[in-house]
């Protein structure tokens, strides 16, 4: 991700977790240059999808 004022790198300040884990995550990047701030970006590098273990419904015997 690069800063669309300057070109700059952009490092991730923010990760917006979804509930609903069907639904892509966003999160908010800055600019390491210029401290542009750009919010509810897609957060999807790759396919590094970690899966969230809430054990709610935990039915161990
Ligand atoms: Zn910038």
């Amino acid at each position: 991700m690069f800063c669309p004022k300057c070109k700059g790198v952009q490092t991730v300040i923010k990760v917006h977790e979804e509930k609903d884990l069907s639904k892509p995550r966003l999160c908010d990047v800055q600019c390491l240059d210029c401290g542009h701030v750009v919010y509810y970006q897609p957060y999807d590098f790759g396919s590094t999808f970690n899966v969230v273990t809430n054990n709610k419904n935990v039915d161990s015997k």
